[in-house]
């Protein structure tokens, strides 16, 4: 897969793994005409005409922006030889650290990490098993953590999954001294600078503190959503409740804006979750979205 380049920037997806779920139950009020409106414009894998038959199928990847010699990891994915109290995701052997290879690239040339949110699926990486214990992957970068979202998870007790990766992939992070834990709230500004052309911006809503990331450095701007948008059918119905989301409402009121704000424009957008190339530009549809997936 061709890296995107923007100007000075280059981003390149780093695949660990798909997987796929029910449809139904990620989007229980999910319907055929739904369905066949993606149809319209993206034969999706996974989908049928009927949601009972249907899987919501998904990628696990990171990018990585190389940007004026620095190298920036847009979320770490599962990880290995983690415990999860998620078959899908327990006890992984993944050849991922072989893709990043297949760039050029050695964990050592990873100068920044950015989670979106801290999920299970976006800390895994952070760290990797050397002699029993968990250490960084990246023992040159900061690791770049959403204030909010790490406070929760340094108190809540519900989430099993969440806690484990919590436990494993951030807290030994900031153990070794890499954590930079940032205040998206701050009164300052409500985006943050994060370096040259790279920032964050709350979107909270999926998880209690999770963000958008902005990249532009000389040419068309980037955001690397994260879960604010998981599958294209949320492009069709923004308001469409799926299971994942901590604050359902709030999360759909930011996917709508989101999705308001860049139809029609030459944002190129990296989700999190979206298979193939991933990339692609958001289309206004009349009263919904359509997604144009970069062919390469
Ligand atoms: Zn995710």
């Amino acid at each position: 897969m061709q890296p995107q380049v923007l100007g000075r920037l280059s981003v390149s997806k780093v695949m660990e793994m798909e997987s796929g779920l029910p449809l139904p139950m990620v989007f229980p009020d999910i319907t055929a005409s739904d369905l066949a409106r993606v149809a319209d414009w993206c034969d999706y894998p996974g989908l049928a005409d009927d949601p009972a038959t249907s899987l919501m199928t998904l990628s696990m990847h990171s990018f990585v922006i190389a940007l004026d010699g620095q190298n920036i990891l847009i979320d770490a994915c599962n990880g290995n030889c983690k415990q999860r109290a998620l078959a899908e995701v327990h006890m992984l052997d993944t050849p991922y650290l072989a893709n990043l290879a297949a760039l050029g690239l050695t964990p050592d040339d990873i100068d920044m990490v950015m989670c979106t949110h801290l999920h299970f699926d976006h800390v895994g990486w952070n760290t990797r098993l050397e002699n029993g214990r968990w250490v960084p992957t990246f023992p040159n970068a900061r690791y770049v953590f959403g204030k909010r979202d790490y406070e929760h998870w340094v108190t809540q007790e519900e989430e099993e999954v969440h806690r484990q990766a919590f436990a494993d992939s951030v807290l030994p992070i900031v153990s070794a001294g890499l954590a930079d834990i940032v205040d998206v709230e701050a009164p300052t500004a409500t985006h943050l600078e994060i370096g040259d052309g790279i920032w964050l911006e709350p979107a909270f809503g999926h998880s209690p503190g999770c963000c958008l990331i902005h990249a532009q450095a000389g040419g068309a701007p980037a955001v690397f959503w994260g879960d604010v948008i998981h599958h294209p059918v949320q492009l069709v119905r923004p308001e469409l409740q799926l299971m994942f989301d901590h604050d359902p409402v709030k999360a759909a009121q930011v996917r709508r804006g989101l999705l308001a704000r860049i139809a029609d424009s030459d944002t190129m957008c990296f989700p999190a979750h979206f298979l193939g190339t991933s990339a692609g530009h958001v289309r206004s549809d009349g009263d919904a979205y359509r997604y144009a997936f970069v062919e390469s």
